[in-house]
């Protein structure tokens, strides 16, 4: 392992991924005049009113921008300057360049190239699904390690979402199938649901249905949307018709029926489908890469240093250490614990 002193990049003990002279990513710093937020979950939002309230310009895409007024309230993002960013955009600070890049994660996810006076590559990939995300050339590479031990592969030979699609077409027999998620993997559920041709209503809270909105407005394709305590909806539960409900995660314990439910995990790996009960199952599907997507990131982008994500939850060190087991590449968990 080497130290990480003389370089161009850190992460820090509040969460923010600092990249050249001038950006810090995904939590606030007092030192660094450009925010960016790589995309809209509360663990990439740190310290966004600090940053809205003394730095230059906060930079986002648009996307993530739209689920932000939807989370957070519109009132937020009013409180800065906000500029938002199209993938491939560059942008122009004193004597370095800033540019997003698509990463297949939630809707409006970025990875963030900063090329500094020298034309040193230093990209951060945020969260990130490595079959949907371009990978970029880096010098210093920085990057999310939540499933960054060599346990945490998913390769499975059943595809999760065919298994999630024939679990719910089960489970809609007999009526309403509850669908448990986090913000972004309910709406890509609704997607992949869609895209298999299923057509039942999906019924959800106003927090989930207005994320499902900006999804739709920015070209996701979900069906046909109820809020639960709308008339149409609640009929439809009182007469036990088929119907997908969908939940955020955190809401598990609160549900007080005992209808067909189905919860979207990334921490599964023995196998795509796991069954608690004979109307319950635990489906394997992340917005993550897991243990090998991580290592094909690194692979192909060449860096020369990598700094691993260790404020997040994930496997930092490990993943740190197999990096230079594997590539002889220098890495680094930080912030150090
Ligand atoms: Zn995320």
């Amino acid at each position: 392992m080497v130290s990480c002193l003389v370089t161009n990049a850190s992460l820090t003990h509040r969460g923010a991924v600092l990249l050249g002279k001038h950006v810090a990513c995904d939590a606030f710093d007092e030192c660094k005049p450009l925010r960016v937020v790589s995309h809209a979950h509360a663990d990439h939002m740190v310290g966004l009113k600090q940053s809205l309230a003394t730095c230059e310009k906060v930079l986002m895409t648009k996307a993530t921008k739209d689920l932000i007024d939807v989370l957070r309230g519109p009132s937020l993002l009013m409180k800065g300057i906000v500029e938002t960013m199209d993938y491939g955009k560059t942008i122009q600070h004193e004597d370095e360049r800033l540019t997003f890049f698509k990463a297949d994660h939630i809707l409006g996810a970025s990875q963030v190239l900063v090329e500094d006076s020298e034309g040193k590559r230093i990209v951060f990939t945020g969260d990130f699904k490595i079959d949907g995300t371009p990978v970029l050339d880096a010098d210093v590479l920085v990057m999310e390690a939540t499933y960054g031990s060599p346990r945490c592969t998913r390769s499975f030979e059943t595809n999760p979402e065919n298994l999630l699609i024939s679990l719910i077409e089960k489970g809609l027999k007999d009526g309403p199938v509850n669908v448990f998620g986090y913000h972004g993997k309910l709406q890509e559920i609704m997607q992949i649901v869609y895209d298999a041709g299923v057509r039942a209503p999906l019924l959800m809270s106003e927090r989930i249905f207005h994320v499902s909105k900006v999804c739709e407005s920015h070209g996701m394709r979900l069906g046909s949307l109820f809020l639960t305590d709308e008339r149409e909806a609640e009929e439809i539960l009182q007469r036990n018709s088929s119907c997908i409900v969908f939940h955020h995660m955190n809401s598990r314990g609160s549900l007080a029926d005992d209808g067909f439910r189905i919860y979207v995990s990334g921490w599964e790996f023995n196998s795509p489908c796991r069954e608690i009960s004979d109307k319950e199952y635990v489906v394997a599907l992340s917005d993550h890469s897991d243990f090998d997507g991580l290592t094909e990131y690194v692979r192909r982008s060449k860096p020369k240093l990598v700094i691993t994500d260790n404020y997040r939850v994930g496997h930092a060190e490990t993943f740190a250490k197999q990096v230079y087991t594997r590539f002889g590449i220098s890495a680094v968990a930080l912030p150090k614990r």
